[in-house]
């Protein structure tokens, strides 16, 4: 405990009632309130002086309010206005038809005000926003880090601007004064960042702009640092914790699998089986990503893992997620020539049973399943490798099942989201990360067109074209149902147009996630085996199969879709050697057709992550489930602090690795502020 831990109620200013309010946002202690730092900043050049604010111009300003009121008006409306005043001059601010506003207003405050200048009776500010910077009578106020900057604070009905300004005023010298303490940052590490408390205080009182970037980029190293702590420790127990196998490499299997392939490995691949192997035939754990684009050859590079454990006598295992993939795995790793056991929940009575056998005595080497593979009831002799296919599947807890298995097994996940290689990193610390950034060659890739709803005659009439050749269609739409909120196009009624216009006298089937399990597998097995045509779908065929003769693909609403996961749809289409088209339909709303040009320019999938990263921001990543909780990443951006995750994990796993604990006194900063950050998730991983 420190002092900045202390209840936020005992600061100056605060007391019990405050301190509810500030409790509604997340601010309990004296260290949440240093870290609520301004949302933004009005510098002295953006504000204009009353004198000057000229009719038609967009204005913000600053006054002190000298009279208010409300006017009625003959209309019924109701108007609140203020006069304001500066140094040099008064002008009047109105509110048409907000009289509530008075009610937080006191003659003698200070407000900033934005808006644009009309004339009404003389020169009139509306305002669209305004603050109260402080309030009357207030002697405590500051004057605005030397009257130049205003930093705006989030702030709520409950807790307005000028409390939080004033909390500031009285408290922030002694917060800083205690932060001190709290730099755990050696100077020689440090380098170019900024001083904890340095950061902070610019932060709350900057004397310029440009200083407010250097504070954030030292706050969002430390996010990044203690981010990367908490998954230093989750591949710690993952890989050094109990002894991993070192396999022998006999390259029996290998290469005969080598001599039996048609066509040569690419580089990338290259370069990722020799990162494998050099995991695997070390004593410690493998706890490996593999990342590559759809069709980049993931799946040959972990079969080629599977049969290096095999040849140094132990099992492989290949998890996907739904059966019907764990099938296509089976089938395509058969078509090789080895001999592969197939495992899934589905499977009863005597099948089970023989595939149980057969994976508990060992004669079954290579195995192939659903997440079935690893629960209750199922014994391998020697699992020596679990590879894991669209590791997004799976959550932390899943993950640490996996990790704690007696005897540890090495692991590969294989991901086919590209995504920068920044994000990679901040996203999976807990993982080595092999990147295979290279198509096989010879690949025709698909042809991407953007079109208007005008035209979706003609694009069903090319799609028909493509079916009379005897090729299959993915039609894919944002919702299932139709709905009066929206104008969206819907699977569920478009299905029935299709199946009695467009497409009349062929196969077409609706697929969506309302339906259960078994019925999606059976309508995409009679898709697989070309019994249904068209697949008229929602995004339930993102994570789907392999079907090389579907070769047209035609995605409506497209601008409700983020650019990767059109790619993901997209990739569903052109495996085969006829080369595929993709038909983007959308009218443009919502900006979208940036965004869409982008997509139809590439098919590279990193291109495409980086362009989506760019336009959507980190947050849906962040916000999602990582680590079983959700992170935020309050201050660290990946485009602009992207070098900063590569430095911030180093230094991450090299403490972790020294001192697994963190029990040396010279990481008891680190560990204390650890659990100020992560508290609530320690457990998980055996630091609790
Ligand atoms: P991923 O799992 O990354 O989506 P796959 O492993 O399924 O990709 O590969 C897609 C197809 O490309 C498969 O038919 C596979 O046999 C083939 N393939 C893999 N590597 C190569 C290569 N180096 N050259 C040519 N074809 C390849
Ligand atoms: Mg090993």
């Amino acid at each position: 405990m420190t002092l900045l831990d202390k209840p936020v109620q005992f600061l100056k200013g605060v007391g019990p009632r405050r301190a509810e309010a500030l409790a509604r946002m997340r601010i309990l202690c004296a260290r949440d309130l240093l870290y609520h730092v301004p949302r933004r900043y009005d510098d002295a050049s953006t504000i204009t002086p009353l004198e000057l604010a000229q009719v038609g111009m967009d204005v913000t300003a600053v006054g002190e309010v000298r009279s208010k009121g409300v006017v009625p008006t003959r209309s019924g409306l109701r108007i609140f206005q203020a006069v304001i005043q500066d140094d040099t001059g008064i002008i009047t601010c109105a509110w048409p038809g907000q009289p509530w506003v008075e009610r937080g207003m006191r003659v003698g405050d200070r407000i900033l005000v934005t808006g644009p200048v009309r004339f009404f009776h003389g020169r009139q500010i509306q305002p669209r926003e305004h603050t109260l910077l402080a309030r009357a009578s207030d002697g405590a106020s500051p004057p605005d880090s030397a009257g130049r900057i205003f930093a705006i604070y989030p702030a709520s009905d409950e807790l307005p601007q000028w409390i939080f300004r004033r909390v500031f005023s009285q408290n922030l010298d002694w917060l800083i004064r205690q932060v001190r303490a709290e730099e755990y940052l050696p100077a020689a590490v440090r380098r170019d960042l900024m001083e904890l408390p340095d950061a902070l205080e610019t932060l709350h009182r900057p004397r310029s702009l440009a200083e407010v970037d250097d504070a954030r980029r030292r706050l969002a190293y430390d996010e990044l640092f203690f981010l990367q702590l908490l998954q230093a420790r989750e591949r710690y127990r993952a890989t050094r914790e109990r002894p991993g196998i070192a396999f022998r490499r006999t390259n029996e299997l290998i290469r005969a699998l080598h001599g039996r392939l048609p066509f040569q490995l690419t580089g990338a691949q290259i370069a990722a089986l020799r990162d494998i192997y050099a995991d695997m035939t070390s004593a410690r754990r493998m706890s490996r990503m593999l990342q590559g684009d759809v069709g980049s050859g993931k799946t040959l590079v972990a079969l080629f893992a599977m049969l290096l454990a095999v040849e140094g006598g132990y099992q492989a295992a290949m998890m996907a997620p739904t059966e019907i993939l764990a099938e296509q795995h089976a089938q395509r790793i058969g078509e090789l020539g080895l001999d592969v056991a197939l495992l899934m929940g589905s499977m009863t009575g005597a099948r089970r049973k023989a595939a149980l056998a057969r994976i508990a005595d060992g004669d079954a080497t290579l195995v192939v399943g659903t997440h079935a593979l690893i629960q209750e009831g199922v014994d391998f002799r020697a699992l020596g490798l679990v590879v894991v296919d669209e590791q997004h599947r799976f959550g932390v807890r899943q993950r640490m099942v996996l990790a704690e298995r007696d005897p540890a097994p090495d692991v590969l996940v294989m991901s086919a989201t590209p995504i920068p290689r920044s994000l990679a990193m901040a996203l999976h610390g807990h993982l080595d990360i092999s990147v295979i950034d290279e198509l096989p060659p010879g690949r025709r890739p698909v042809t991407t067109r953007l079109v208007g709803p005008d035209e979706r005659g003609q694009v069903f009439r090319e799609v028909g074209e493509r079916l009379d050749r005897g090729q299959q269609a993915y039609v894919v739409y944002p919702v299932i149902e139709e709905s009066s909120k929206t104008d969206l196009r819907a699977a569920e009624t478009e299905f029935e147009r299709l199946r009695r216009e467009d497409f009349a006298g062929r196969e077409v089937a609706l697929l969506h996630g309302r339906l259960p399990g078994d019925e999606r597998d059976a309508i995409m097995r009679a898709f697989l085996a070309g019994r249904v045509h068209v697949l008229v779908a929602t995004t339930v065929i993102e994570v789907g199969i392999d079907v090389p003769n579907a070769t047209a693909m035609v995605i409506e609403n497209a601008e409700r879709f983020g650019l990767s996961q059109l790619h993901q749809l997209r990739g569903r289409i052109g495996r085969g050697d006829q080369g595929g088209v993709c038909f983007v339909i959308s009218d443009g709303r919502d900006g979208a057709n940036d965004r869409l040009q982008a997509f139809a320019r590439t098919t590279d999938g990193f291109q495409i992550a980086a362009e989506d990263l760019r336009i959507r921001g980190q947050g849906d990543l962040f916000g999602a489930e990582q680590h079983g909780h959700r992170t935020e990443l309050r201050f660290a951006d990946i485009l602009t602090h992207g070098d900063l995750i590569a430095p911030a994990r180093d230094r991450a796993r090299a403490l972790v690795d020294a001192d697994p604990l963190l029990t040396a006194d010279e990481n008891a900063l680190v560990r204390f502020l650890l659990e100020r950050r992560y508290g609530d998730r320690l457990e998980l991983f055996g630091l609790g």
